[in-house]
């Protein structure tokens, strides 16, 4: 099969690798129908981890299941499916609690911008669709495997609720659907910090009401200003560096809700002025497992249209050209076809 492998900074190749076989008798076998890059991807890309030897990369997927090990019951060959992207069985107590990304038997998703891919715990991972969807419902359904399901958690951990004024900080994919996330779950006022005219147009369509460009002081400033000098109800935290953190801080107002989405990069809290601020602070790897039934329906019904985030479709084979287009922030998130 067509896979991809980061070889190391800037070194992504599309290669021919083995087809994955089922390893353990809780395994599921997909043929991928779309995948995408993430903005996570980058990290690596960008050389903010040692690689020694190639390593599979990919981990937002949806498509057909192919084959299933001998103790999956409720997934089926055939079946269309979305998937989180990190696996969990599902039935363990954090996963009964909503926070399948911390399972205790959890295992992270890589190699999925491929043309098959392998995923443990299948029945506690994958989410069947009654229908097999149409190939323009294909990138709102992918979304739901990471980034919609993220910036979904992103708004739901911030409690945004009908009337909210919310803060988002990011404008990438996932700024952009915690903005969409918060537009369906009731918020009045939406603000997001972007400096990309595209962007800012998108983040517009999604439901933001107000964009700060300025960043920084200058941004919480400016937010105040909006705000009456009060601050947000609701701040989504979705870049994770030190700027945009104590940004997504200053900018909630006391006993205000601070979610934080984007793996986070050198981010030093000062505990002191933490005490002071009286913000709840809550993220983690999104435990898209939780919402997908839920975002999956969302999609069906027409109601949300996510997949525009998408902004660039290449054929698998062109996955380096991905990698290049959103490093140089030429695209926001780029759709892979197998
Ligand atoms: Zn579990």
């Amino acid at each position: 099969m067509r896979g991809t492998l980061l070889y190391g900074k800037g070194d992504i190749r599309s290669e021919t690798l083995d087809d994955p076989a089922i390893l353990e008798p809780t395994d599921a076998i997909i043929r991928i129908a779309a995948t995408c890059v993430c903005g996570s991807d980058l990290w690596p890309y960008r050389g903010y981890r040692d690689i020694n030897e190639p390593v599979p990369i990919g981990h937002e997927y949806c498509g057909f299941v192919e084959d299933v090990g001998r103790e999956v019951k409720t997934i089926r060959p055939g079946q269309f499916v979305v998937g989180s992207f990190f696996a969990s069985d599902n039935t363990c107590p954090h996963c009964l609690n909503g926070y399948q990304t911390s399972c205790r038997q959890v295992q992270p998703i890589a190699g999925a911008q491929a043309q098959y891919l392998r995923v443990p715990h299948a029945d506690g991972t994958l989410v069947a669709t009654i229908e097999k969807p149409s190939d323009d419902m294909l990138p709102s359904l992918l979304t739901t495997s990471d980034v919609f399901g993220t910036g979904w958690f992103a708004a739901d951990a911030a409690r945004v609720k009908p009337g909210n004024t919310v803060v988002v900080v990011g404008d990438g994919a996932v700024g952009l659907l915690g903005v969409l996330s918060a537009r369906e779950m009731g918020a009045e006022r939406i603000i997001i910090m972007s400096r990309h005219e595209p962007r800012q147009k998108l983040a517009r369509e999604f439901g933001a009401t107000d964009i700060v460009a300025e960043r920084g002081e200058e941004g919480v400033e400016r937010i105040k200003e909006l705000t009456k000098g009060v601050g947000a109800d609701s701040t989504l935290e979705c870049v994770g560096t030190q700027e945009s953190m104590l940004q997504a801080i200053r900018a909630t107002r006391p006993g205000g809700y601070v979610s934080y989405v984007g793996l986070p990069h050198g981010v030093r809290l000062d505990g002191g002025r933490l005490f002071f601020t009286h913000v709840h602070l809550h993220g983690g790897p999104a435990p898209v497992r939780r919402y997908l039934p839920q975002l999956i329906d969302m999609v069906n019904e027409g109601r949300v249209t996510p997949g525009k985030v998408f902004d660039l479709t290449l054929p698998l084979a062109e996955v380096a050209d991905a990698y290049r287009a959103m490093d140089e922030r030429r695209a926001i998130k780029a759709l892979l076809m197998p």
